[in-house]
């Protein structure tokens, strides 16, 4: 899709193309980012630019514990903190350091296709699971898909590619499942989290902490989304101080970290994220591109389910062919991505990281396309 987009805007000129395939923030990152860099420019940190502990700066884990406590109303200390190169990276942490080849990893669907590569990368193996028709988690379905095999459940809220926030409830609800199974199973089944879009929320939607609610889980993420600097690799992983046999599981986790050949954390960012704890994009710009297109496809026919957080949006297509739909759209020189890719059939993936006149301007084509369809 990526190549496509830049062939098409050559062909055709940048304003004729929309471009909704990829999910690559545009909002500039806040004002205080370039002023600490400038900042950091000109001080004279000792071993500024060497090796480190594998695990990432103490005093960078220790103003990320500081406000990862708050957050979660949970005592973190930065021994529970691992800095990573991004989410990305700390969810190749987590698995390597828990899965053996053969365990398998329940992902609700529609989900964020790379963790199929990551699974893949250790021998585990993805056991998808449906979620209910508004996205939310199906705990049913989740309780029947855990057997003597299962390592974890790994859930992405707010969600890539539905928007969906998991709400307290169904959080709880899951936490009292893994805790029954994990009690008759004789094991522990891990809830791993996947939250790069934590702070992108709207209409003061809050996401659940699965820190406060479930023992043994992780929380995998990063500054990609929030501070709009997805090429800088810069994230952590939170491990919950009460999981089992949490020395072995942070030790692990911190070897981990080095021998998958990320060594560490990028270095400069550390010290910028270190310094920014708690700030955010702004999320109205968003919001209001949820709005309009929300709206604008809605008016049209499409039928949405209105995200909750995140950017993207995955309406449902007149067609069950999700690819010929896609096709068609990109005949318009609309670029989205096929709902099967994500594990849902039937939709597309519409990534509102662009300018509102992008949206304003593709509504022609998916009207036309949605008639042609209907
Ligand atoms: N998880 C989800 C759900 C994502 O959407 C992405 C990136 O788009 C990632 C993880 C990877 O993020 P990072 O850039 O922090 O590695």
């Amino acid at each position: 899709m990526f190549e496509d987009g830049v062939r098409l805007k050559k062909e055709y000129g940048a304003e004729n193309v929309f471009d909704f395939s990829l999910g690559n923030p545009d909002v500039s990152p806040p004002e205080r980012f370039k002023e600490i860099l400038r900042e950091i420019s000109v001080e004279d940190i000792p071993a500024m630019h060497s090796y480190m502990p594998n695990a990432g700066y103490l005093d960078v884990r220790r103003e990320v514990a500081a406000y990862m406590s708050g957050e979660h109303s949970v005592e973190i200390s930065a021994d529970n903190i691992i800095m990573t190169c991004g989410a990305g990276g700390a969810l190749n942490v987590v698995f390597k350091t828990l899965l053996d080849p053969g365990d398998e990893v329940i992902i609700p669907t529609p989900f964020f296709v790379e963790y199929r590569f990551y699974l893949d990368n250790f021998g585990g193996v993805p056991q998808l699971v449906k979620t209910k028709n508004d996205f939310s988690l199906d705990l049913d379905i989740i309780k029947g898909a855990i057997s003597e095999r299962t390592k974890a459940v790994l859930i992405n809220s707010p969600n890539n590619p539905t928007g969906k926030v998991y709400d307290e409830e169904s959080i709880k609800g899951l936490s009292a499942i893994l805790e029954e199974k994990s009690a008759e199973l004789g094991k522990d089944i891990y809830l791993i989290s996947d939250e790069p879009y934590r702070d992108i929320v709207y209409d003061g939607v809050k996401v659940p902490s699965v820190i406060k609610i479930y023992k043994n889980s992780v929380i995998a993420t990063s500054y990609s989304k929030n501070l709009s600097i997805p090429g800088e690799r810069i994230g952590f992983l939170a491990l919950n101080p009460a999981i089992s046999d949490i020395e072995t599981i942070t030790g692990g986790a911190i070897m981990c970290n080095r021998i998958l050949g990320y060594v560490n954390a990028p270095a400069l960012m550390q010290r910028v994220i270190g310094r920014m704890q708690g700030i955010t994009v702004d999320t109205e710009l968003y919001k209001r591109r949820r709005d309009l297109l929300c709206q604008g496809l809605s008016s049209i026919g499409y039928e949405v389910e209105k995200p909750e957080g995140a950017f993207y949006l995955f309406p449902k297509t007149p067609i069950e062919d999700d690819v010929e739909f896609v096709r068609a759209l990109q005949q318009k020189n609309i670029l989205t991505v096929p709902g099967s890719g994500f594990g849902g059939p039937g939709h597309i993936r519409i990534a509102y990281c662009v300018e509102e006149a992008t949206i304003t301007n593709s509504m022609k084509g998916f009207e036309e396309v949605f008639k042609e369809y209907r």
